[in-house]
């Protein structure tokens, strides 16, 4: 079903019809076949803009799509267009004018609006305090690891009915995270990959026993949102790679007076222009390069429930995610 609101198209999404639209020329409910973006074909690259990410410069946009989703409404619309020739989604996490805390973004709802609209890779840009020396305000890094001290969110798709454990022991899409590597080096940015990254609740930063403890298991950075959009792409079987940009060093340095916001948003901004550049110089080989990770498959050997156990309104609610694997299939 499509609306248009304010000059943005209102899309509220319905299994049967996404089955319908794959399939026939017209949704049985009236849906179109010729929303362009839609089936998994031209979106494959997914962006999500954290603080002070708010548009992506050189994207050429074509609209602005505002999902209803099963897990209810996503941070805002996603702008869809291309970025020198490649076709993206973009979407800011924190809403337009940052609305929602660490806590309060709807990930799922972000994550199934992106898969809907046919990512298929998705890059997700996000400030991130230094827990050691060597990782200074304005570096870049390419999250490898995660440690999920996260307490007070949605972080799966599954459950009321239908069970998954998916792989996590890798995280990040080894694919994508080299292509950044690469166009990071060619443009000389001081961009390192594989770093270990702490994500904590928030909205408050660490206190400094805290960040110290951090340090000592061998943390690298800290932030409060990227286990959990790694998690939720995983089980939407979507490539991730998360470019995280250094904006202070957290609360372990004595000789720092500790986090506070005004300190961190100066740095971001910044450090926002160098993410630009590196998202526009590594997307366009990135959309144009095949597929060959195994993120694609991620819920292969994961779905636990046999599908004849799976009530209705589980199927409804992850069909986009599991018909594939003939789960509410006809
Ligand atoms: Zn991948």
């Amino acid at each position: 079903m499509v609306h248009t609101v304010a000059g943005q198209r209102r899309i509220r999404t319905c299994f049967p019809c996404i089955q319908h639209e794959l399939s026939e020329p017209q949704g049985k409910h009236g849906a179109r076949r010729d929303r362009k973006y839609n089936g998994g074909m031209n979106a494959p690259i997914g962006i999500i803009g954290g603080s002070g990410l708010y548009r992506m410069e050189g994207l050429a946009l074509d609209r602005a799509e505002v999902v209803d989703t099963p897990f209810g409404a996503p941070s805002g619309p996603v702008h869809l267009g291309t970025l020198d020739g490649a076709p993206v989604a973009f979407l800011a996490r924190h809403g337009e004018g940052h609305r929602f805390t660490p806590s309060e973004v709807n990930y799922r709802a972000n994550l199934w609006a992106l898969k809907f609209l046919g990512v298929e890779r998705l890059i997700s840009v996000s400030a991130v305090g230094s827990l050691q020396a060597r990782h200074r305000p304005g570096d870049l890094r390419l999250v490898g690891q995660f440690i999920d001290k996260t307490r007070h969110r949605q972080d799966t798709f599954f459950g009321g009915g239908l069970v998954a454990h998916v792989s996590f022991a890798e995280p990040t899409c080894g694919h994508v995270s080299k292509a950044l590597l690469a166009a990071g080096r060619e443009l000389a940015l001081p961009l390192e990959e594989d770093a270990l990254y702490v994500c904590m609740e928030g909205p408050a930063f660490s206190t400094r026993a805290e960040s110290r403890l951090h340090q000592s298991w061998g943390a690298d950075l800290i932030g409060m949102t990227q286990v959990t959009e790694a998690r939720l792409a995983r089980e939407a079987e979507l490539c991730y790679a998360c470019i995280a940009l250094v904006t202070d060093y957290d609360a372990w340095r004595e000789e720092e007076e500790g986090v506070d916001a005004a300190s961190v948003l100066e740095v971001m901004h910044a450090n926002v222009d160098k993410a630009q550049r590196l998202l526009r110089a590594a997307v366009p080989g990135l959309a144009a390069a095949a597929r060959t990770c195994a993120c694609g498959e991620a819920l292969k050997a994961a779905l636990y429930t046999a599908p004849e156990q799976v009530p209705s309104d589980a199927l409804q609610r992850l069909g986009l995610l599991v018909a594939k694997y003939g789960y509410g299939t006809p």
